[in-house]
C-alpha cells in the first residue's frame, strides 16, 4: 500500500513541470526511506526547447515563459546508500543540469563528500557519466570537463567500444582523455557495468541511426524499482518489448507525436524515431503492468502543451509525458 501512495502522488506530481525552486516538502517527504533517487534533469530533443532560429509556437512560448522550457535529455542518480553521484548521458546543458542534481543533492537528500576530496579526485560531487550514443544533445557536455573549464581529474566516464572510439579519435574530446580529465571504462551491452550496494546499471543495444557510434539504453535497477532509460530509438524489437514488460518505469523516445511534424524539406526515414502515436499502439496493453513515459521531445511536438488534444490523448491511453525536475526513488 505504501507503494501504491507513493506512485499515486508521483503522478499527480508528474501532472505539470516542476522546477528545482518548486521542489516542496511534499516531494521530499515521499523520497524519505527511498535509498536511490532519480532525478529529471533534461527531457528535450538533443536542439533543446527553444530551438535555435525557430519561431514555432512551442519554441515562441518557451523564450517568454521559463515553465515552457526544456533541457536536453539526460537524468540523474543519487545512491544513499553510497553516497555516489551519477549522470546519464553528458548534453550541452551539463553544467545547469548538475548544478540541479547538486542542489537537491545538498538541499534535500544527503551530505555530499567532503568538498577537499573531492577536488582532489574530480573536483565535481559526482562519480560517473553514462553515455547512451554519439549524437550532439548526449556527449557535448564533456568540454565542461576540460581545462578551459572545471578541469576534472579522471572523472570516470562509461562508454560502448564504438563510443570509446569516437571520443578518442575526435577533438575537443580526445584532450579530455590525453589531460586525464576523463577516464573512460567500457561498457558491454548485456552486462552490468555499475553494481554497487542498492545500484545495478546495465546497458542494452538500441537500434538507432549509428553514424558516428552504436547506441544503447540503461537499466537502473533500484532496490525496490527497475526503470529502464531509452531517450533515443528506431524502432522497437522483440527483446526491447521484454525487457520493456519486466521493467516498473520506462523513460522511452517521444521525440514526435507524428510524422506531420516534419517539414517536407526534410525527410522522415533519416530521422526515423517512432512517433508516439504509433508507439502507443504497440505499447498500449503494457501500460497497466509498466509505467511508461515519454521524453526526449523534438520543439515540434504538440504534447508539450499539456492543454493540447495530443497531450490528453497520450495521458488518456495511460501514458506519461515527462516532467523536468521529476524527482522519485527506485
Ligand atoms: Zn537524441
Ligand atoms: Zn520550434
Ligand atoms: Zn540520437
Amino acid at each position: 500500500m505504501v507503494i501504491l501512495n507513493y506512485y499515486s502522488k508521483m503522478q499527480n506530481i508528474s501532472n505539470s513541470n516542476i522546477h528545482l525552486d518548486q521542489i516542496t516538502k511534499e516531494i521530499v517527504d515521499i523520497m524519505t526511506g527511498e535509498k536511490c533517487i532519480i532525478m529529471i534533469l533534461g527531457t528535450a530533443q538533443d536542439a533543446g526547447v527553444p530551438q535555435l532560429g525557430c519561431d514555432c509556437s512551442n519554441c515562441t512560448r518557451a523564450f517568454t515563459d521559463n515553465k515552457f522550457k526544456r533541457l536536453v535529455t539526460s537524468i540523474g542518480i543519487i545512491n544513499q546508500a553510497t553516497g555516489k553521484t551519477y549522470i546519464i548521458d553528458s548534453t550541452p546543458n551539463f553544467a545547469e543540469q548538475f548544478i540541479n542534481l547538486h542542489k537537491l543533492k545538498t538541499r534535500y537528500i544527503s551530505k555530499p563528500e567532503s568538498p577537499r576530496l573531492k577536488r582532489v579526485r574530480s573536483r565535481l560531487d559526482l562519480d560517473g557519466i553514462f553515455l547512451t550514443h554519439a549524437h550532439m544533445g548526449h556527449y557535448f557536455g564533456l568540454v565542461q570537463l576540460g581545462k578551459e573549464a572545471c578541469a576534472t581529474l579522471k572523472l570516470p566516464v562509461f562508454a560502448t567500444s564504438a563510443m570509446r572510439k569516437f571520443i578518442t579519435g575526435n577533438r575537443p574530446f580526445k584532450e579530455l582523455v590525453k589531460n586525464h580529465n576523463i577516464e573512460l571504462h567500457s561498457i558491454i551491452p548485456g552486462k552490468p557495468c555499475l553494481n554497487e550496494k542498492d545500484l545495478i546499471i546495465t546497458p542494452i543495444s538500441v537500434p538507432h541511426r549509428h553514424e558516428f557510434s552504436d547506441t544503447v539504453g540503461f537499466i537502473i535497477q533500484g532496490p525496490n524499482k527497475r526503470l529502464l532509460y531509452i531517450p533515443d530509438i528506431n524502432n522497437l524489437t522483440r527483446s526491447l518489448l521484454n525487457v520493456i514488460l519486466r521493467s516498473d518505469l520506462v523513460l522511452f523516445d517521444g521525440t514526435f507525436f507524428d510524422k506531420g511534424e516534419i517539414s517536407s524539406r526534410r525527410k522522415w526515414e533519416p530521422i526515423a524515431h517512432p512517433p508516439i502515436i504509433e508507439t502507443m499502439n504497440v505499447l498500449g496493453s503494457y501500460v497497466r503492468r509498466t509505467k511508461i513515459y515519454y521524453t526526449h521531445f523534438n520543439h515540434t511536438n504538440p504534447v508539450l502543451n499539456p492543454e493540447s488534444d495530443e497531450a490528453k490523448e497520450v495521458k488518456g491511453m495511460g501514458f506519461g509525458i515527462t516532467p523536468e525536475g521529476w524527482t522519485f526513488g527506485i
